[in-house]
């Protein structure tokens, strides 16, 4: 998708007390990190060392040229010596992009035998960065503070963990959802403010009938939809009705004509996330099943029943799984196994859960649906694989976004479900499901989520620190008594903001 084509960058920040041949042993230091932080291999985004910084207009200028920048999703900067912060102020105060403060050092060891004066006035990070520190408080600029030696794989985890934040934030400051059809009606989470998203979030929600999916529909060619049948012959495994010769061989062509016409439509629009509503299909003989699950594959984040805050989320969050082992796919607390010694949330949707979570080959499956009315769907039914996962959900608290976070445990299901038909994924929420569905609800949290098995929660509070949002996390040190108040907390914080 993205990450490669994007940069960071390195600012080194200094003065002009400590003489040029100082200077160049700064710009040399900092150019040294940054080959060894590109060299380490931990990192999804290339670092490029823009600046060694020693005035307010240099400070000013570089910040400018980042901003006007589409390759620069970021900048990290470092106080190798002291960097008196009033020169700060005027570059911080224009810039607009996300940065991360490295509070780092050259040397790793203090240099025991031959530590002088000298080494002491070149190596001040220690309290040149504390100046650096108080102005980015002082002035509320949203950041991340990332401390330790620069070859340390945690500080270099922790940076590739901003990057992909950095890239999520590029996204999402982008991109455009389809939302085809209005709400499920009556529901309320799925609602919200589109205006305040656009404002907040850069996302730009903008709806759309049904029949201008339709007609892109109907312009697929016989070929066009025959061949793309047999690419799903020859990727997943066709239950016999559906293959060639087969009685609903029929409903087959049909979905793979919805998937070419809804991939149409989202391509000429500049689309990246798109919804869809069962109570506003007009024209379609089915609810589309696997051509969602297709685009969401292929990195289109969804929302069904048009919940486009989950579609935004789940297509930014592609984006910073970018490379990751692990899918991410549009998700929803479906039913429980309350059995208290080893609860579990069974998680699915009606049809639109994402391959990349299979582990294995899908199987390609037509079913009624028993709800819309439409004929049976096609849909990719599969397990996803057990491991460490994040529930995350974006809601509208209607004077601002919360985002929620749920560390869980995808888990293999105990049992076979030989009448279920839908791809699933089963897990342990964090700390445990009484607690976490309890703080989860309190929160406002909603049905459906973006679940990840490559995005982390750092990933997500990072993001949500560069957006200015709430983010609540429910993980397996939380409470709910803790949560409760820090819920009371965030609401008397963002009211006051
Ligand atoms: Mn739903």
């Amino acid at each position: 998708m993205e990450l490669k084509n994007l940069e960071v960058w390195f600012i080194t920040g200094s003065q002009h007390l400590y003489g040029e041949a100082a200077l160049q042993k700064i710009a040399a230091n900092s150019r040294c990190v940054v080959e060894g932080l590109n060299a380490s291999g931990r990192l999804p985004m290339r670092v490029v060392f823009k600046a060694l910084v020693t005035t307010p207009q240099s400070i000013l200028d570089v910040c400018r040229e980042a901003n006007a920048s589409s390759r620069c999703a970021g900048l990290a900067f470092w106080m190798h010596t002291f960097s008196p912060a009033k020169m700060w102020i005027a570059g911080l105060t224009a810039l607009q992009k996300p940065f991360v403060h490295l509070h780092t050092q050259f040397n790793r060891d203090l240099p025991w035998s031959t530590i002088d004066m000298d080494f002491m006035n070149l190596n001040q990070a220690a309290h040149g960065d504390r100046e650096f520190g108080f102005i980015c408080t002082r002035m509320r600029k949203p950041r991340k503070v990332i401390v330790g030696h620069w070859q340390d794989p945690e500080v270099l985890d922790r940076l590739a963990a901003w990057q992909r934040s950095a890239a999520g934030l590029q996204e999402i400051r982008s991109l455009k959802v389809a939302r085809i059809g209005d709400n499920m009606r009556q529901v309320a989470v799925t609602e919200g403010d589109k205006v305040e998203a656009q404002m907040r979030l850069g996302v730009e929600v903008n709806g759309y009938g049904i029949g201008d999916v339709v007609r892109r529909i109907a312009e697929v060619s016989d070929a066009d939809a025959e061949s793309l049948a047999a690419e799903y012959g020859s990727l997943y495994a066709l239950a016999p009705e559906l293959r060639p010769g087969g009685n609903k061989l029929s409903a087959l062509l049909c979905a793979a004509r919805t998937e070419l016409g809804l991939r149409h439509f989202l391509e000429e629009g500049g689309f990246k996330a798109f919804t869809d509503t069962f109570e506003d299909l007009h024209g379609l003989e089915q609810l589309p099943g696997v051509a969602v699950q297709r685009l969401m594959a292929d990195g289109y984040g969804f929302g069904a029943e048009g919940d486009w805050k989950t579609a935004a989320l789940g297509r930014v969050m592609k984006v910073m799984g970018e490379g990751l082992p692990g899918g991410t796919s549009f998700m929803e607390d479906y039913t429980y196994h309350l059995d208290a010694a080893a609860p579990l949330v069974l998680g699915a949707h009606m049809l639109e859960i994402c391959p990349s979570l299979a582990a294995e080959k899908p199987s390609c499956e037509i079913h009624p649906l028993g709800i819309g009315g439409k004929a049976d769907p096609v849909r990719l039914a599969f397990t996803a694989p057990a491991g460490p996962a994040v529930n995350v959900a974006v809601i509208d608290m209607g004077d601002r976004f919360r985002i929620l976070v749920n560390e869980v445990d995808v888990v293999s299901p105990p049992q076979s479900l030989p009448k279920l038909p839908v791809a699933r994924a089963f897990w342990r929420p964090r700390p445990d499901l009484k607690t976490a569905a309890a703080c989860w609800i309190y929160a406002g949290g909603p049905h459906h989520t973006v679940l990840s098995q490559a995005v982390a929660t750092e990933q997500i509070e990072d993001l949500a620190e560069m957006l200015g949002v709430e983010c609540v996390k429910i993980d397996g040190r939380s409470a709910t008594s803790e949560t409760k108040n820090q819920l009371r907390w965030n609401e008397a914080y963002f009211m006051a903001r």
